[in-house]
């Protein structure tokens, strides 16, 4: 049976709770906020939602009590695109980008994406769980559950397998639950520049196959984009991957309208994630085929641009929208929802209710997950984060502040923190 908890004394129960699909339209401002909330848990999942009394009517003497102090409680953010297993970090970039540099320039001397892959070669499993677990911990203390976690600093057979089992210690070891993409198509290694499409065939031929028999990854991503993979060769690779039985999703039109959009619509990728070139065209295609748009504005910030993706327009046109960290060591070195809520409210103009809804219940669906987890309803993982807040709206408000007060993933509280009892 499990032990029980109940939560009571919420300002705002913030549940998303409705329709057993993707929002959409005016469903993405449909928080479902019960004012007057309390829930109830029962060992990995959440056994009622309703309010005080109603709740209080069901506990007995072997439930925990948790009083939320008037605090909002919501779902754990699920990150539906991360890349956290890597070696080494990119601060002299950083550097070199506040002095002039472009993100291409940089990729052009040998470093970018290169410097991050060397590293990560020379690093043996263990040390990369080690490290992702700073990052894990880093995510759970900004209130995130969940994240989508890809490979793709590898390169070759060996380190591609080395990444995908390091996501897979880390979300046997770590509270924080990881869904793993194989990204062996992040790049061409340095020693397959002249000999593309032998990198491509190694991709399709030796490293999907054994993905795919070792179960270490859910979804298959490649970055398409004209220096990196070109949609030919992105079609090559995801077809495959489909054939091992993967889900898809597609780096696309990031630096440039590459087309991505429209090769996602057509192979019906679960994502398309970045997005920030894509056209009027591309969003009717992504309409037309029910693809999610995963939009990525820290990675936009953080490269300095301006340029963030159409949001508006996808939410207008209909799209499920959802919203990620990017988590990485080179363009989005965060691993905070509440600045990527706050991003997307402040540049890209979406509401915070809509953010919210694209950083819970929307990626929990493009992850296959909208059954389990995204918001808070009688069967769900009980992953949960009161938040030292009385209003969901200050997710997005006060920026740069870590708001959670007590972290709950499958029931368990994994993450507790001392907050003043002081109110504005
Ligand atoms: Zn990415």
């Amino acid at each position: 049976m499990g032990e029980t908890l109940a939560i009571i004394n919420c300002s705002q129960l913030v549940t998303l709770a409705g329709a057993k699909r993707p929002r959409t339209g005016g469903d993405l401002r449909q928080l479902a906020i019960n004012e007057d909330g309390a829930m109830l848990v029962r060992g990995e999942y959440i056994e009622a939602v309703g309010r005080r009394r109603e709740i209080e009517g069901l506990i007995n003497a072997n439930c925990e009590v948790v009083d939320a102090g008037q605090r909002v409680v919501m779902p754990g953010f699920v990150d539906a695109h991360t890349h956290p297993v890597f070696a080494g970090i990119r601060a002299n970039e950083f550097e070199e980008r506040a002095s002039g540099a472009t993100y291409r320039e940089i990729a052009a001397g040998g470093g970018g994406i290169r410097s991050t892959v060397r590293a990560t070669r020379n690093a043996s499993q263990n040390d990369l769980v080690k490290v992702g677990k700073r990052y894990a911990d880093w995510f759970l203390r900004n209130g995130t559950t969940t994240v989508e976690a890809k490979s793709g600093y590898g390169l070759s057979l060996e380190d591609e397998l080395k990444i995908l089992r390091a996501i897979r210690e880390l979300n046997e070891q770590t509270p924080l639950r990881y869904v793993p993409t194989f990204l062996g198509a992040h790049d061409v290694p340095a020693e397959y520049k002249s000999r593309r499409q032998t990198y491509i065939n190694l991709v399709i031929n030796e490293m999907l196959p054994r993905v795919a028999e070792e179960k270490l990854a859910e979804y298959c991503d490649v970055f398409c984009e004209e220096e990196v993979f070109t949609t030919d060769e992105t079609w090559q690779i995801l077809s495959a991957a489909r054939c091992q039985g993967m889900g898809l999703r597609i780096h696309a039109d990031q630096l440039s309208l590459t087309g991505g959009a429209k090769l996602a619509a057509e192979l019906s990728c679960a994502t398309a994630d970045h997005l920030e070139h894509t056209d009027s065209t591309g969003i009717m295609a992504l309409k037309a085929a029910k693809v999610q748009p995963v939009l990525l504005p820290a990675s936009v910030y953080a490269l300095g641009s301006a340029k963030y993706p159409a949001a508006r327009e996808m939410i207008d046109a209909g799209l499920a929208v959802v919203l990620a960290t990017d988590f990485n060591p080179g363009s989005s070195p965060t691993p905070s929802m509440p600045m990527v809520l706050s991003l997307a409210c402040t540049q890209m103009k979406m509401t915070p209710t809509e953010a919210i809804t694209a950083a819970t219940i929307n990626a929990a669906y493009s992850l296959n997950r909208g059954d389990q987890i995204g918001s808070l309803e009688k069967g769900k993982r009980a992953d949960f984060v009161i938040h030292d807040c009385e209003d969901y709206r200050e997710l997005a408000y006060w920026f740069g502040v870590e708001h959670p007060w007590r972290v709950y993933a499958s029931g368990k509280l994994v993450l507790t923190r001392s907050v003043s009892e002081a109110r504005p």
